[in-house]
């Protein structure tokens, strides 16, 4: 039996012209500029899956007390489309997307969603508004496949309605400066996620609570925040947007364990398994703030980089804090971090033979 659904497509009576569209997408920075085309399909007790369209990307209309804008039940993803050397166009492990979707529903007590469906939404967006996807050196189709309760009631319950639907933007390298390393400011007023909490899941609310921190980074002159574990302050989790790896002098990396507080990240899975595909350790265990700071000065560690599907993979230059801070490696962008970006988007743009199957 197959869980597909009709999408039913409404053709966009006002398509944006041809040359407007490409002075928009050569220099399209990162979510500000969408394309004309959203998918939605609705989700009800009684119905299930259904009504699904394709049409012009337009607003929505909710009911004041939409469930959605009182108790927050909304969940996302984000995921890329690449245009290759040949003009093919690529989505890197959609599944995986689909699979950790429905694993953020299931814990926002929201109804699971199809993986045909989640894959067919995104494939016809993909399609609709394949004009869209800027070519050149980093540029991409930013999807935002996301999920949100509609029903109007008042009351702490799981809504009996709810709105999947998928946008798109065309979009540039995620951070302004580039392959530059970028710092990050240690959080220590500040957590993400507790044990038991939402921190696994990509729900909204997880993004609303980082924002205080992410704001102290930037006051701090800072690019992003990185947490630490909200028991005892003394773990180093993971940035506002991303995964974190540790380079040592041995060759090894380490990376925090999936314990439900950090989001499995798949950049961060796809990296794990390149760099063991490659012969290096890859160690998932916790690190503590103090060893880090121990470890940056005493030289053992080399290099540290940040990673996920937006900014693909950074490396951290300086660590800021309350009571100071430091650099890592002289700041510079290391050999391994620049070794495990240009495997993973050489797999990501065609450009390598795709030996793990992650191209779609
Ligand atoms: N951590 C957080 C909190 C994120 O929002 C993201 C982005 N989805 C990541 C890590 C990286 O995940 P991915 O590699 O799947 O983009």
């Amino acid at each position: 039996m197959t869980a597909k659904i009709d999408i039913r497509h409404i053709p966009h009576a006002t398509p944006t012209p041809a040359d407007v569209r490409a002075k928009l997408i050569a220099d399209p920075g990162f979510g500000k500029i969408f394309t004309d085309h959203m998918v939605t399909v609705r989700w009800s007790a009684d119905k299930g899956w259904h009504d699904g369209q394709l049409r012009a990307r337009e607003a929505f209309t909710l009911d004041p007390a939409a469930a959605v804008l009182h108790y927050a039940q909304e969940i996302f993803e984000g995921m890329k489309a690449y245009r290759t050397p040949d003009g093919e166009v690529l989505l890197f492990r959609p599944l995986e997307n689909a699979r950790r979707f429905n694993r953020s529903a299931e814990r926002m007590a929201m109804p699971a969603l199809p993986e045909e469906i989640f894959l067919q939404a995104v494939e016809a967006l993909v399609r609709a508004d394949v004009d869209w996807i800027p070519g050149g050196d980093g540029a991409s189709l930013y999807l935002r496949p996301f999920m949100f309760a509609d029903e109007s009631f008042l009351g702490v319950k799981p809504a009996g309605s709810y709105v999947f639907c998928v946008i798109a933007c065309p979009v540039g390298a995620y951070f302004k400066g580039g392959a530059k390393p970028v710092s990050v400011w240690a959080s220590q007023d500040y957590t993400r996620a507790a044990a038991g909490g939402t921190g696994a899941a990509k729900c909204g609310g997880n993004y609303a609570a980082s924002l205080i921190a992410q704001a102290e980074a930037i006051r701090n002159g800072c690019d992003q925040v990185v947490f630490l574990d909200a028991a005892e302050k003394k773990w180093v989790e993971e940035l506002g947007g991303m995964n974190v790896f540790f380079v040592f002098d041995d060759g090894t990396l380490q990376t925090p364990p999936l314990t439900g507080t950090i989001l499995p990240g798949i950049t961060r899975d796809s990296i794990i398994k390149l760099a063991r595909a490659d012969g290096m350790i890859v160690n998932e265990t916790p690190y503590s703030f103090a060893q880090w700071q121990a470890d940056a000065a005493s030289g053992r560690l080399r290099e540290v980089f940040a990673c996920g599907t937006a900014a693909v993979v950074s490396a951290i230059g300086t660590v800021r804090h309350k009571e100071g801070s430091f650099t890592i490696g002289g700041g510079e962008d290391g050999e391994i971090t620049r070794t495990l970006r240009a495997r993973l988007t050489a797999i990501q743009r065609a450009q390598a033979p795709d030996t793990m199957g992650w191209r779609h």
